[in-house]
């Protein structure tokens, strides 16, 4: 039996009703039956969840799923044990990039303010030998400006003969996956190109922090702590500019839940430490995050600058109003009766069917869509507040939610370093440097390979 999401005749894994939606499910493919357990679900528990379900026998090489296992707790204390040793041409500089939607997970799990986990978790990371521990905020900042650029452009280009709308987010791997592995044409051109907050981390790390260290690229090893098994396939794929000097933007994704087993584990005395910065000696000073109740807040951000850039009307809170469900939500702007911009939220698999039928019918009635594989959104990753047998742990997820919701919120606009880096670093806000750092493109507009298949 195949998902009922994934539509791929070969595939091998099992429908979910409506309920489970996000569930896990134990069921083992062909593969796990026989005794050999596929890789990737080996690490995910051997369950099969939403976000992850395009890491099926199907969807994910054989290749891919080795490159999916290695990156865990093991390999990144390979490279802590290497840089003890006399050899130093095998040393490495280890950087640690924790995404912000897995910081709630620590404070919510220890008991401890968002701030004092940040400071616990950087402080355990560096007694155990990491050189630098960054916050990916700043990547995610270059990720939504792109965005909303991309976003004022389409709406602009927009006509019914080249329709360049709607633009649907790509910052979830699972989402992209499924679209990029299943979808093909005719979604993958309504995917915005600006590359995700991870893949930017990378450039970030990889590109301008290992120049301004005097590095090769390849002498740094860098994590990204996150909270989904997703992103463990992402960092395969990225496509940062250091690449073709052999080294890729993030070497190891660990998600939140296998930090946090590490820290129970473990036995060194560990001293509280600040976040470190891509900019030498200067300290993060205080934690911040985007709008948005569980994302990065790529809904937000792009309706009120486009609110703006379009319409020149200004929108301070934007109002979200649920339709079919608490993980399908509209935000619209509205002038003299008329609708100026219809924008939605779908998350989870359900909400994101719906959507995809929508588009393909035509009868698409919004400008952008954010879309996350997760219902609840990026809080409730798989890869952190989990219990034993691998479901959400409620409890946890709701004081993580607070938790989020209680740091400060700051416009991307508004950081002084992400200025200085478009011009440092990237020669400008409109330079081919940007487009290459900052942005991607996606298969197609060419059928899939099993695009036939597709039941709609
Ligand atoms: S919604 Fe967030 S946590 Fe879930 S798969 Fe996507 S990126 Fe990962």
């Amino acid at each position: 039996m195949k998902c009922e999401h994934c539509t791929r005749k070969e595939c091998s894994k099992k429908t979910k009703t409506d309920d489970q939606e996000n569930a896990s499910v134990d069921v083992p493919s062909p593969a796990q039956e026989n005794g050999e357990k596929g890789e990737f679900h080996k690490l995910a528990d051997a369950k099969i969840f939403l976000s992850d379900c395009l890491a099926c026998d199907s969807c994910v090489s054989a290749e891919e799923g080795i490159q999916v296992s290695q990156q865990n707790a093991k390999d990144f204390f390979q490279v802590l044990n290497l840089n003890k040793k006399c050899d130093t041409s095998k040393h490495k500089v280890l950087a640690v990039s924790v995404c912000p939607q897995s910081l709630p997970y620590f404070a919510a799990k220890f008991s401890l303010s968002v701030t004092d986990a940040s400071r616990r978790l950087c402080g355990f990371l560096k007694s155990l030998g990491v050189h630098y521990v960054f916050d990916t905020t700043i990547a995610a900042d270059f990720s939504i400006l792109e965005s909303q650029k991309e976003f004022v452009r389409r709406f602009r280009q927009h006509n019914e003969e080249e329709p360049a709308l709607p633009m649907l987010t790509s910052a979830c791997p699972g989402w992209v996956r499924y679209a990029e592995r299943v979808l093909g044409h005719p979604v993958t051109p309504h995917l915005c190109t600006a590359k995700s907050p991870q893949q930017i981390m990378g450039s970030l790390v990889k590109d301008y922090f290992a120049r301004r260290q005097n590095l090769s690229p390849d002498k740094i090893f860098h994590v990204i702590v996150a909270p989904c098994y997703d992103k463990k396939l992402e960092a395969l794929q990225e496509d940062v500019p250091t690449a073709s000097r052999g080294s890729r933007g993030t070497d190891c994704v660990l998600t939140s839940g296998e930090i946090a087993q590490m820290m129970e584990q473990s036995d060194v005395l560990v001293r509280d430490a600040a976040l470190d910065t891509l900019f030498g000696d200067v300290k993060e000073e205080e934690l911040r995050r985007h709008d948005g109740a569980g994302s990065d807040g790529y809904l937000a951000h792009i309706f009120r600058h486009a609110a703006k850039e379009l319409f020149n009307e200004d929108v301070g809170e934007v109002t979200y109003r649920a339709l079919r469900n608490k993980d399908f939500q509209e935000v619209t702007l509205e002038k003299s009766g008329e609708v100026l911009l219809r924008f939605a939220a779908a998350y989870g698999f359900r909400n994101i069917q719906n959507v995809v039928l929508k588009l393909k019918k035509g009868k698409f009635p919004y400008h952008f869509v954010e879309v996350l594989a997760c219902a609840g959104g990026c809080l409730n990753g798989r890869g952190q507040a989990q219990t034993a047998d691998g479901r959400t742990d409620k409890a946890l997820l709701q004081k993580m939610k607070g938790i989020y919701a209680d740091i400060p919120v700051q416009l991307p606009e508004a950081s002084t370093h992400v200025q200085e880096l478009y011009q440092e670093w990237l020669d400008g806000t409109d330079s081919p440097r940007v487009q290459e750092a900052l942005h991607t493109a996606y298969q197609g507009p060419g059928q899939p390979t099993d695009s036939r298949d597709i039941k709609w």
